[in-house]
């Protein structure tokens, strides 16, 4: 068998071009040929994981099936590539550290100074090897995160460069820069970029491939002065336009060549061609909707898009299901009250309630469910969002009014969220919640067999608290209805209203496994939901 080709993605000028999908968009292609191929995430911060970090910091936590929390490149990996990713995809400075100074402790190193180089590289190029060693990838592509320049990313750089040295024939390093365009010259700038490269040449690191982040087109002058200052061909410098969604970036570096250059340096003979079919059919109906729906978001980080990527990713996927376009509304919970919850979402088709932690914001989720409940209004309410509802139905409906959760109000006299006992004694935050994939069944004739078509199904979770299993009879018959349960361990995975068209609580994270090849049935039901809806009421 061929050896694993390895590609590493490092970034350079400034953050946020969109590393993580030029990764995933040359896996897709590299994929679309025939191989295995699989993405890694190197993130040089010191958390052993992002698992504890404010969405603000780095966007949501993005949870993979063995229950690794991880960083939200992870999720467009997933939905790219429609295979899932592990703990392995996503290594940490924290847990690099971690696990060397566990070795320390253990005696490992008897008798020598651990030291960043070659302790810290060597457990840093392990961990990149170790997706290689599965034999189940052909190819492994490795983002590194951060730009480089930045003093936490020189470990990575420095194993990189060995593993260049290592490998020369099986790996290939891609630069991706930015090209700014100053408007007061008229110009595109390539002197960023040049400086850039400049630094990996100081780090012992020539990039071969460099692809060039820019509003404007690249002309050949342009490309031929880069190729020239950075000891790279003309053909291996590749523009990576601005575009109207991250899903069109296969399409646009398949037409600038990125993969066949990819694969050319990295000696690989083929004549493969790349079946992008189902990717064209989806972007086609992603580009051409024959209709549109309002959903509401009611979450409590609505300042930052990424908080809520999956989430926005899986509103996408459903809407190409239904040939519509889905406009988010991002409404703050702490802005919704009994009084505004009307005017705030009237004109909505839909409510999703966001998945979160803490007690900020919770009285307004409350307030929003309680409408949509009330005036028929389809409604998915996530992980927190499902808690809220079950709350809100508790307070409004079977009048136990001081009901909360535990999480909320320790004192409260209806916990009807509650930790289980396993959680009471944990003391460590991290790592410690009930994270990845449990299966759950589901009720036959429930309106969510319906929207699976299938009676058992596995999804991802996050969180500590459940809904509490004494109040079980009285919403079932009040016609709160837990129609998915988790048969391991008797947990409420589902609920649903039964005098509603539309309304579905989950304790698990749907958003996760979302992916263009497979949308979400639950955003898919929806979303149509919200059309049914919209065409009998706003008309
Ligand atoms: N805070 C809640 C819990 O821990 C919900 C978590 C979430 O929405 N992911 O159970």
């Amino acid at each position: 068998m061929a050896p694993t080709k390895y590609i590493f993605v490092l970034g350079g000028v400034t953050s946020s071009l969109g590393k993580g999908i030029i990764s995933a968009s040359l896996a897709k292609l590299i994929q679309a040929r025939g191989y295995r191929v699989t993405i890694q995430k190197l993130d040089p911060y010191i958390n052993v994981d992002p698992g504890t970090l404010n969405p603000y910091e780095h966007g949501e936590c993005y949870v993979t099936e063995d229950g690794a929390e991880t960083d939200l490149d992870l999720g467009h990996y997933e939905r790219f590539l429609n295979d899932p990713t592990t703990q392995a995809n996503n290594i940490t400075t924290g847990r690099i550290y971690q696990t060397v100074i566990q070795k320390e402790r253990r005696g490992d190193y008897l008798g020598e100074t651990v030291q960043v180089i070659p302790h810290i590289t060597d457990e840093i190029k392990k961990s990149i090897k170790v997706l290689g060693k599965t034999g189940d990838y052909d190819f492994v592509i490795t983002e590194i995160g951060g730009t480089v320049g930045d003093i936490e990313s020189l470990p990575y750089i420095e194993a990189v460069r060995q593993l260049r040295w290592e490998k020369e024939h099986d790996s290939l390093v891609i630069h991706l820069t930015l090209v700014p365009y100053l408007a007061a010259a008229g110009e595109l700038k390539t002197k960023p970029t040049q400086h850039s490269v400049k630094s990996l040449l100081e780090l012992g690191v020539q990039p071969e491939i460099l692809v060039c982040r820019t509003e404007h087109p690249l002309n050949k002058g342009l490309k031929d002065k880069i190729a020239l200052f950075c000891n790279v061909d003309s053909s291996e410098v590749i523009e990576s336009i601005d575009t109207s969604t991250i899903y069109n970036v296969p399409i646009l570096m398949a037409k600038e060549k990125l993969d066949q250059v990819a694969l050319k340096k990295l000696h690989v003979e083929t004549n493969l061609e790349a079946d992008l079919t189902l990717w064209k059919g989806f972007l086609n109906r992603l580009k051409h909707p024959v209709d549109e729906v309002n959903i509401a978001l009611v979450g409590k980080y609505v300042e930052l898009k990424d908080s809520y990527k999956s989430i926005n990713e899986a509103f996408i996927h459903g809407g190409v299901m239904n040939d519509s376009k889905v406009n988010v509304h991002m409404i703050h919970s702490e802005s919704i009250t009994e009084d505004n919850a009307k005017e705030k979402l009237e004109h909505m088709d839909g409510l999703v309630v966001a998945p979160g932690f803490g007690k900020r914001g919770i009285e307004g989720k409350i307030e929003a469910i309680r409408f949509v409940r009330e005036q028929q209004i389809p409604f998915l309410g996530i992980c927190l969002g499902m808690q809220c509802a079950v709350i809100e139905f508790a307070r409004n409906v079977l009048k136990l009014k001081d009901a909360h959760s535990t999480e909320m109000d320790d004192q409260t006299k209806h916990p009807v969220i509650d930790l289980m006992l396993d959680q009471k004694k944990l003391e460590d935050k991290g790592g410690t919640m009930r994270l990845g994939k449990y299966p759950c069944e589901i009720k036959d004739g429930s309106k969510v067999f319906d929207i699976y078509g299938k009676k058992y199904v596995k999804e991802r979770h996050r969180h500590r608290y459940e809904f509490n299993n004494e109040y079980k009879d009285q919403f079932n018959n009040a016609g709160m209805l837990p129609v998915g349960i988790n048969t391991q361990d008797n947990l409420v995975e589902i609920i649903e209203l039964e005098n509603h068209p539309w309304f579905v609580g989950v304790q698990f994270h749907p958003e996760y496994k979302s992916t263009v090849n497979n949308p979400h049935p639950l955003f898919t039901g929806l979303i149509k939901a919200a059309k049914k809806y919209k065409h009998k009421v706003h008309k």
